[in-house]
């Protein structure tokens, strides 16, 4: 995308108020949110002009986390991987279409050729027939040259097919990997962003309820502080498993971000939602850490909950903003428990 274009006094103004956003919603002042935000302004990209637009009336965590999933999803490497599939996908198809296309021509060149062959036998018994029977002949070596090469292009296709479809698998299997968080081995921050997004979608169409269970676990840094990182890892490690050990098929246990995870919990409501995470919050403090050197127990880990639901039309950003705020509210409230949404005490709104 180019932004020479725009004029001198547009860009000093799209400059400005990208700033002005950057400091108004507290985010990080980055390149990449800059250009997020210029983009914005200068509405240059009808995505982000109208997911942020969605947004701009929500509270500044929803603004922020709209901002995030744009970074993540409209401008990250995921845009890439979707795009390179789409396209090996759309130069099989024609690569198979025209392999068709060639085993048919290479049939009819078949045909031409056992026609010839009964032409030259018959013409043998006919009078004056010799020289055309030369003739038919040089046909049919023709004929046969022919067929050999449409053979040799029909393999040539087939074998680029094959190898558009080899490259195709090593894109999924390294998209697998984008998707995936190498400490835990569940799904990552832009594998989240992605399922939360498909089962939103499938939700809304189907009028399925679908909860999310935003997960962060208590004084971790005093864990880290007392322990050290190492052993701060082998309790994310723990976590992660638990997750994994104690959801069912279709839900999506997500390593959020450092010590916070995510439960995506389709064809599920706030009160199944909320048992689920009450299971997950007895597990996680019922492992005992030990220290595998001297068999010593050190410690227990506890983990606090914050349950929504997804209400029809919303964005994922609004349903994480909402259990994020539940969350908050299980915080504030003592940790290692479980708060579902409707539990958050309302905020005051500054009357202006
Ligand atoms: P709270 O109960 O309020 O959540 O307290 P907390 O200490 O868990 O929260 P805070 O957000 O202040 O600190 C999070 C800590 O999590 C900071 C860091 O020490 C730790 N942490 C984050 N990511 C990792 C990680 O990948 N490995 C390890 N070992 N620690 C991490
Ligand atoms: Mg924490
Ligand atoms: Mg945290």
């Amino acid at each position: 995308m180019l932004y020479e274009f725009d004029d001198k006094n547009d860009t000093k103004r799209f400059c400005e108020t990208a700033i002005q956003l950057i400091e108004s919603y507290d985010i990080r002042s980055t390149p990449d949110y800059f250009r997020l935000f210029y983009d914005y302004a200068s509405e240059r990209d009808p995505v982000v002009s109208a997911t942020l637009r969605d947004v701009s009336d929500e509270t500044p965590e929803v603004f922020r986390r709209a901002a995030e999933d744009l970074l993540y999803n409209h401008y990250g490497e995921d845009r890439n991987f979707r795009l390179l599939t789409e396209t090996g996908d759309a130069m099989q198809d024609q690569i198979q279409h025209v392999v068709d296309q060639v085993s048919h021509a290479g049939e009819d060149v078949g045909e031409f050729g056992t026609a010839l062959d009964g032409l030259e036998n018959g013409l043998g018994s006919i009078e004056g027939g010799r020289a055309m029977q030369t003739i038919v002949s040089q046909m049919i070596v023709a004929t046969r040259q022919m067929k050999v090469k449409s053979e040799q292009l029909e393999q040539d296709l087939k074998q680029s097919a094959n190898e558009i479809s080899n490259l195709q698998e090593k894109l999924e299997e390294s998209r697998r990997e984008a998707l995936t968080d190498d400490l835990t081995g569940i799904t990552n921050r832009a594998g989240f962003d992605r399922t939360l997004q498909r089962r939103a979608d499938k939700a809304a169409a189907s009028g399925e309820p679908l909860t999310l269970v935003m997960c962060d676990i208590d004084h971790f840094k005093r864990f880290n502080d007392a322990y050290g990182h190492q052993l701060g890892d082998q309790v994310l490690k723990l976590v992660g498993a638990v997750m994994r050990d104690g959801l069912k098929g279709r839900d999506t246990p997500c390593r959020y971000g450092g010590e916070e995870f995510a439960l995506i919990l389709p064809e599920t409501d706030m009160v199944g939602g909320s048992k689920v995470a009450e299971n997950m919050r007895q597990a996680i403090s019922s492992k005992r850490i030990i220290r595998k050197s001297t068999g010593e127990e050190i410690a227990r880990v506890t983990m606090s909950f914050g349950v929504a639901e997804y209400r029809n039309g919303e964005s994922p950003a609004a349903l994480v903003g909402r259990a994020d705020a539940a969350l908050y509210q299980a915080k504030s409230d003592g940790r290692n428990r479980v708060s579902m949404e409707a539990d958050v005490t309302p905020k005051l709104v500054a009357a202006n």
